[in-house]
């Protein structure tokens, strides 16, 4: 480690915080963009519902320890996170599922429309999603168009009933200017639908200020809530009861247990539940997020900056940014929390740096990112990531016939 690392971990106040995260010493862990840390609060709350709700109270769980809530509770643990007051936030299902669901809403609100607007380059579920709905509902009534960022603003013409975007680009890193945008949207007399599946809980969010009408955010990334989390809808309350989404599932009723033969919407943001939730699931994501009353989004925010910021300086120093391409925007308020790096040589270099403990990951057909969670990464990982790459890319470990196959997960 540098002295100026050292330093900089020594004057971080949220340093001690890495000490609620099980994280192996040895490594490294800068993928907590694809899949966080274990916060060790999360083990007892598991094991808890497991064995003594499960395991002990059986069925009556659902009622004695409020399982049937948890849609709602853990939404709410959600909503100050994201600028959202109560009321407007629900923990439900994936993020893809939930955006067939904002999606089919957003139509619904301007049905003289039926354009969906979106950049290219963008996660793909989120466009697979839009393809899935623009086939069931025929060209009449949906289309999805794509554009490149700097032909947005002309896109957004009077077709346009929905604009979806992802907040930070998975690929590069970049970060949109979620005001403006939401702004040029409404200007347009579209509504906007945000993906805050790389910015929920690592960049401050003011949705309600911003009058933001859909967004949606994933629980296993930054919210550390733990392989397949459940996501988040957020909902705008101007739109709550206006239109019905399609996924009328029974827990999504107003008298779920009176079962009645027919539908008849739950009010507001509960109506976006469909089938039972996977409690087990939303019990994790309910403790993880605990972790976050111990600081806030502001000063995660700082501190990734201050890690990216830090990273980025690593690198020019050792020379990698010749050898790299970067991608990721050096303005601060372009920049989402990670740096990511283009060569053709990506792929080896992801492998040669997880051998050597800096737990990184690899995007096709040639990026590397490097993801930093300000709740557990110090200055000291940016150091020995930047190390480990230089060594990797001086000795040219990256070409080792070892990592000539990619397993099915990358
Ligand atoms: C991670 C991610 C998703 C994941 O979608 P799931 O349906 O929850 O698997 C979606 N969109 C973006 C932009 C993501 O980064």
């Amino acid at each position: 480690v540098t002295a100026e690392a050292a330093a900089l971990d020594a004057q971080d106040a949220l340093a001690p915080l890495r000490k609620l995260f099980k994280l192996n010493p040895a490594t490294s862990y800068l993928d907590g963009n694809s899949l966080g840390a274990l916060p060790l609060g999360v083990i007892d709350a598991v094991q808890r519902t497991v064995s003594g709700e499960w395991g002990d109270d059986l069925i009556a769980s659902w009622n004695t320890h409020n399982w049937i809530d948890l849609p709602v509770t853990v939404g709410e643990k959600i909503a100050p996170l994201i600028g959202a007051q109560a009321g407007q936030v629900l923990c439900v299902d994936s993020i893809s599922i939930n955006l067939f669901k904002l999606l089919s809403t957003g139509l619904a609100l301007r049905p003289e429309r039926r354009v969906i607007l979106t950049l290219s380059g963008d996660f793909p579920t989120d466009a697979y999603m839009a393809q899935g709905l623009a086939q069931l509902l025929g060209p009449d009534r949906c289309e999805l168009r794509r554009v490149s960022a700097d032909r947005l603003h002309t896109a957004l013409d009077t077709d346009v009933a929905v604009l979806m975007l992802t907040q930070v680009n998975y690929r590069s890193g970049e970060c949109y200017d979620m005001a403006a945008l939401t702004r040029a949207a409404h200007e347009a007399g579209a509504v906007v639908l945000w993906d805050l599946a790389h910015s929920a809980g690592v960049v401050p969010l003011a949705l309600d200020a911003l009058g933001v009408d859909m967004a949606v955010g994933c629980g296993y990334k930054y919210f550390n809530g733990g392989p397949g989390a459940p996501a988040f809808v957020y909902l705008n309350r101007r739109h709550h009861d206006v239109v019905q989404q399609p996924l009328s599932g029974w827990l999504g009723h107003s008298q779920a247990f009176e079962f009645s033969p027919d539908y008849l919407p739950a009010p507001g943001v509960r109506a976006f539940q469909a089938g039972t939730p996977p409690i087990i699931s939303m019990v994790a994501l309910n403790a993880a997020l605990d972790v976050f009353a111990h600081t806030s989004v502001a000063a995660i925010r700082d501190k990734s900056l201050a890690l990216t910021e830090h990273f980025r300086e690593l690198l020019q120093e050792r020379g990698l940014l010749e050898r790299l391409e970067c991608l990721t925007p050096e303005e601060p308020e372009r920049r989402g929390s990670q740096i990511s790096l283009r060569h053709d040589q990506a792929w080896g270099m992801s492998q040669a740096l997880i051998e050597a403990g800096v737990i990184v990951d690899f995007r096709a057909p040639d990026i590397l990112r490097f993801g930093f969670a300000p709740l557990y990464n110090s200055f000291a990982d940016a150091v020995r990531a930047a190390d480990t790459l230089a060594d990797i890319v001086r000795e040219e470990r990256y070409a080792d016939a070892r990592y000539s196959k990619r397993p099915a997960v990358t």
